[in-house]
């Protein structure tokens, strides 16, 4: 081994003497990365990496702009949002000009578990109820609440056997390997619809419907047409919420649509985004009507040390001012068009790769072990990464049966190095993996 090899693995032994070693880390022998320029993660071994997983950093790793503007408001102010500043009050306006209407109401938190936590909180208050629809194969957070809408068995393996008794999921609607296939798919949101009114029925009406608004977390899967507007119309019958947890899909990584739910032409009750909104720096939201959000009176005050702090709230005014102004909403249109074309292209020549999902820069490789079964490729997209990796390329397997290869790079990322890793990928499958 080399000595940053030795290195890096010494770095792992440190980390799971200290930091709790349930706290996940990429592969079983990661590289030492100490430093990131745009869609490029450099090892400490000097090699260079092509990140093409992190949907933490749309505006790419190391950028001047948000280092300059944070580190000036860190030099000049930072304290909590009790206090009376501007950047708190700009944030808010700004981020609320982004929502359609009538979401106008911000609260800031730190981060997406808490975002779509509140999101809860506030349809709890909101509505005065308890209980909550969420979707299968769904992650939403490690809180109380927004743990306990996660119905994940990849973060969780006992999380179908283990939900509180406020939470009812409905089914995953993927048109792919779900239930209903194709066309079938058409069937997941009047299901859907019935589980709400037979709970509404039953003495139980839910508070609120949870879920993102493209299926994220299980493999980059847009959702069938039509199912948020049924969905979200048969949860207003009953008198709750529409919650759109936008903490992935928001943010213009779908390229053509800033937020998620605008591809599938709805408006909800309340947003929760986070990741996007800081490019790392911890920031979360919640984005809701006025009325809706002086409801939560009824819990008393809301208050967060660092949520909406002076420093996050220039980082959150400098990524959306970068939204503005780098394009990178265009890029995610068109590198991702091309990028999910010359994945399709790939799919001709490899009978491993099952499908390939996705908009923008959120796309998903499915590797099925046969076309016709759909059986999941599992171990194969574990060693593809594990050789991507070896091969310059950053990138993770995800949904429950870890067979999908969820990319979603920085949005800035260069048509250039699309095609390096659809080049990297296409030498990996015909190794053999
Ligand atoms: N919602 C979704 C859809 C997510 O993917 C995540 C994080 N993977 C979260 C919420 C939680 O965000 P955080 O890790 O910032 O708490």
């Amino acid at each position: 081994r080399t000595t940053a090899e030795r290195d890096a693995a010494d770095l792992v032994a440190r980390r799971d003497r200290t930091y709790a070693e349930v706290q996940e880390h990429y592969y079983e022998a990661p590289p030492r990365i100490e430093r990131g320029w745009r869609e490029h993660l450099v090892g400490t071994d000097g090699r260079v990496y092509l990140d093409m997983v992190n949907n933490v950093t749309p505006l790419g790793h190391g950028h001047p702009g948000l280092a300059a503007a944070v580190a000036q408001q860190l030099r000049t102010l930072n304290t909590n949002s009790r206090f009376n500043y501007g950047a708190v009050v700009e944030f808010a306006e700004r981020l609320a000009g982004v929502a359609p209407d009538p979401l106008d109401t911000v609260f800031l938190v730190n981060s997406g578990s808490e975002a779509t936590d509140l999101a809860i909180r506030v349809a709890l208050a909101a509505t005065g109820r308890r209980d909550v629809v969420s979707v299968l194969e769904a992650y939403h957070g490690w809180t109380y609440a927004s743990d306990a809408v996660s119905t994940s068995t990849a973060d969780n393996p006992n999380a179908l056997a283990s939900r509180p008794d406020w939470v009812h999921p409905v089914d995953a609607p993927n048109p792919f390997r779900g239930r209903h296939r194709g066309a079938d798919a058409a069937r997941y949101a009047p299901e859907a619809a019935e589980r709400i009114r037979e709970l509404a029925a039953s003495g139980r009406p839910p508070a609120a419907f949870i879920a993102e608004t493209f299926y994220g977390n299980a493999g980059g899967i847009p959702l069938p047409d039509d199912y948020l507007a049924e969905v979200y119309a048969a949860v207003r019958e009953a008198g709750g919420l529409a919650i759109a947890d936008e903490v992935q899909a928001g943010y213009g990584r779908l390229g053509n649509w800033f937020w998620g739910f605008e591809q599938q032409g709805v408006v909800p009750d309340v947003i929760a985004v986070a990741k996007a909104a800081g490019n790392g720096y911890p920031l979360g939201a919640v984005i809701t009507t006025r009325e809706i959000a002086a409801r939560f009176r009824t819990q008393g005050y809301f208050f967060s040390s660092t949520g909406g702090s002076p420093a996050s709230s220039v980082a959150g005014l400098t990524v959306l001012d970068a939204f503005r102004d780098e394009g990178l909403q265009r890029n995610a249109a068109e590198t991702g068009a091309h990028l999910k074309g010359r994945l399709e292209a790939l799919a001709e020549r490899h009978p491993l790769i099952g499908a390939v999902h996705g908009l923008g820069l959120y796309l998903g490789v499915e590797f099925v072990r046969d076309r016709a079964t759909l059986e999941p490729a599992t171990e194969e997209t574990a060693a593809i990464c594990d050789r991507l990796l070896e091969l310059g390329v950053i990138m993770q397997p995800t949904g429950d049966h870890q067979n999908v290869l969820k990319v979603k790079p920085p949005l800035v990322v260069a048509r250039e190095s699309a095609d390096f890793f659809v080049a990297m990928l296409d030498r990996v499958l015909s190794e053999g993996w």
